[in-house]
């Protein structure tokens, strides 16, 4: 099947008189016809469901869609994009382990990683996404187990050389973790360009319609966990009696462990009911892909010819420092977020933003409906003016998320919104 096609159809068959659409099974257990089964299904929990906390079908259906349209081999679908950060990385590192990430990310992400993390003995090494691949490789420790980086971050919107890290990490015996959040797997698969686990904050673009939130981990099933870097994967779980997730689960060991590790004992799982609303959003995916492309090409073409503007950060205008990877990594489009720096800093900025009257004011991106955030007093609020810098976050800076109404409706808007700095 074709991407579009696994939008509508990936992750559900119904059989003979089943429903048509995936229906949400509201309930948190299942039954079994003897102990006997019951036993069976906690020998080999891949087997049948047990409780969900961990295992829903119609969250299920959800999951085997995005692995899908991913490439991946399976996938876990988490209640937050933070839970899928968190447990996408818990799940190969423990106290007094390390791991490499691009400094240009999610401000949310930065806090996961730079306090949250080192609270539980774990080292994030931040490096330049742009740094050359000698700086990179020296940023590796030995107890270094994984590298993370976000292919169009946010909100700085640099394009990640998926490639150059995945070959670095790969060199180091190291799988590489990708947030894709913003491209979604209609405008890049990072996958084939070597990554080896991938994730999202569903709660963006894959939900489309800002009414739940949600995250997923889809394993790409390529990584080898025998290298003798992950005794986690290669010797018995005792909390699982004695199971050796490569041993019995082969290619799937990453996201069986995920789950029947991870999520049994944190229980972050989303509702049937949550799973549903996700799965209506990704059906639509593909074309609203495509029309945020086209909105925000516009857009950011209008902004850069706009004399209130000092910078326009839109990786798909070839103008931009990431044009020629965004060509690479994002040849259909670099979706509907943009960046820009107003003249005249925090004031102005806050100024024009508050003049808007069809684009809204939210904490959210990638809602159907233009909205805008400005960085530095919300998302990237608790970071060091340090850390600032290294996200890309100027005090002008305004992030702009295109949605996808009429574009001469969403220009007409900014036009009246910068007339009030005249
Ligand atoms: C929003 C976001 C997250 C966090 O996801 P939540 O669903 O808000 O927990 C992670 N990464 C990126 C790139 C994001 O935009």
């Amino acid at each position: 099947m074709k991407i579009e096609t696994k939008c509508l159809h990936a992750g559900y068959t119904p059989k003979n008189t089943e429903p048509r659409v995936v229906p949400i099974v509201q309930s948190t257990t299942y039954v079994y016809d003897s102990t006997d089964d019951v036993a069976a299904v906690f020998d080999d929990p891949t087997k049948s469901l047990i409780y969900s906390r961990f295992e829903n079908p119609t969250v299920m259906a959800v999951e085997d869609k995005i692995a899908a349209l991913e490439g991946g081999i399976g996938a876990m679908c988490t209640s937050s994009g933070q839970a899928a950060s968190l447990l996408s990385l818990l799940n190969i590192l423990k106290a007094g382990d390390s791991f490499i990430s691009a400094a240009t990310i999610y401000g949310g992400t930065i806090n996961l990683f730079a306090y949250t993390l080192k609270k539980l003995g774990i080292e994030c090494i931040f490096v330049d996404a742009d740094a050359s691949e000698s700086e990179i490789r020296a940023a590796f420790k030995p107890n270094t187990k994984a590298v993370f980086g976000e292919t169009l971050a946010n909100p700085a919107l640099t394009v990640f050389d998926i490639e150059k890290f995945a070959k670095i990490a790969h060199e180091n015996g190291v799988p590489l973790i990708i947030d894709n959040t913003f491209p979604t797997p209609i405008l890049c698969r990072p996958i084939e360009f070597g990554a080896d686990i991938v994730i999202h904050s569903t709660t963006k673009y894959m939900d489309g319609h800002a009414v739940q939130g949600g995250g997923v981990i889809v394993d790409s099933g390529n990584f080898d966990w025998t290298n003798g870097k992950f005794p986690e994967f290669t010797e018995p779980d005792e909390s699982y009696h004695g199971t050796i997730y490569t041993k019995t689960y082969g290619k799937a060991a990453y996201i069986i462990k995920a789950r029947m590790q991870l999520m049994r004992d944190f229980g972050c799982y989303p509702s049937a009911q949550s799973a549903f609303y996700l799965n209506l959003g990704l059906e639509t995916l593909h074309i609203r892909m495509k029309e945020y492309c086209v909105n925000a090409m516009k857009v950011a073409e209008y902004l850069e010819a706009n004399k209130h503007v000092e910078s326009v950060n839109y990786p798909g205008l070839a103008s931009n420092k990431y044009h020629e990877l965004a060509k690479k990594y994002l040849p259909d489009g670099t979706s509907g977020v943009i960046s820009f720096i107003i003249k005249g800093g925090r004031s102005a900025a806050v100024k024009f933003m508050d003049s808007l009257k069809l684009a809204s004011n939210e904490v959210h991106v990638a809602d159907i409906r233009t909205c805008v955030l400005h960085p530095a007093s919300a998302t990237h609020r608790q970071l060091t003016d340090e850390q600032l810098v290294a996200a890309g976050i100027n005090g002008g800076l305004v992030r702009l998320s295109v949605g996808l109404e009429n574009v001469e409706d969403i220009l007409d808007d900014l036009r009246q919104a910068f007339a009030a700095l005249d």
